[in-house]
């Protein structure tokens, strides 16, 4: 390291160091600032947001943090929201729909712990964001809120390419032939497009995206959302977005329409959830301690709502 770039380094580590002590002061006795990472990662994060929200459903790269958990579970949308989450807001933190799983409720701690002054809910009508995994609630969300998508395969073009280079071109060229081809081929082996989950949707008549695990159920519920969508893909270092109102498509062919999940029995009929009696609401299948199959609203709000 020669000398000017050697005194620029520790110039720039003194910087760092002074305003990480200066922000550590500011903190209260948890040792961390506030929302855990540092804050020119936080800025990192939140351009990375901008753009993906003017290039709708453009894969923006980004430094994707070490955070204290696997990457694989949530990272990226964690990272996403503790760039955006602030004093005042309201967070609901939700995996398979539901506020209780494991990971719903790690995630909610460690908010609790690294960012004092935000509220935390398990009710969908009151969170102004909402961090999610697979699902989106049943409750229709409003304007104002925002939805984070933890994501953990960003590109719907890697099922047929593996070079990620080529990838690129392929989305810059909006060349999805390929993509079309393979759902060609679902209809000819299958009689059906056979993807459940990840199903690629095509943003603002341009990009494809995968709209994360999310079912099937869920994907029309994207299009024209007066709710902003922020994906974040922290082990493969990618944040999308679909803006308000914003059109949304799933890529089917003209004769064969879209279809989502119809939860019909062997006799025709829309099962109902086993609890609240809902006909509406996406189902988990589970099994009862007699070893008969049950079902239950996967969105643990909503049923409770039906409820009360
Ligand atoms: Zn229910």
């Amino acid at each position: 390291m020669g000398s000017a770039s050697a005194y620029s380094f520790c110039v720039t580590n003194c910087v760092y160091l002074l305003m990480s002590t200066e922000t550590l002061n500011t903190t209260q006795n948890y040792g961390y600032q506030f929302g855990f990472i540092d804050e020119y990662a936080k800025k990192e994060i939140r351009r990375s947001l901008l753009k993906a929200v003017a290039i709708p459903g453009y894969q923006v790269p980004y430094a994707s943090r070490e955070m204290p958990m696997a990457r694989g579970f949530g990272t990226g949308g964690l990272q996403i929201t503790l760039s955006i989450v602030g004093a005042g807001d309201t967070l609901k933190v939700i995996d398979q729909g539901s506020d209780e799983s494991v990971n719903a409720v790690n995630i909610r701690k460690f908010v609790a712990q690294t960012c004092p002054g935000v509220n935390l809910t398990k009710k969908t009508v009151e969170a102004s964001i909402i961090q999610t995994r697979h699902r989106i609630p049943e409750i229709p969300l409003k304007k104002g809120q925002i939805l984070v998508l933890q994501v953990p395969y960003p590109d719907p073009l890697i099922v047929v390419e593996a070079n990620e280079e080529k990838r690129k071109i392929m989305h810059g060229e909006k060349d999805y032939a390929r993509l079309w081809v393979k759902l060609y081929e679902d209809m000819v082996k299958f009689k059906e497009i056979t993807i459940s989950h990840r199903y690629p949707t095509c943003v603002n008549h341009y990009y494809v995206i995968d709209p994360s695990p999310i079912p099937r159920f869920d994907v029309p519920k994207l299009n024209n959302s007066p709710v902003l969508h922020l994906f974040g893909a922290g082990r493969e270092k990618k944040i999308y977005a679909i803006p308000p109102y914003t059109q949304t498509t799933p890529l089917t062919f003209l004769d064969i329409g879209f279809r989502v999940e119809d939860f019909i029995d062997e006799n025709g009929e829309r099962r109902a959830c086993s609890r609240c009696g809902s006909i509406d609401s996406y189902l988990d299948e589970l099994q009862h301690k007699t070893g008969e199959k049950i079902y239950q609203c996967s969105d643990s709000d909503y049923c409770n709502s039906q409820l009360t």
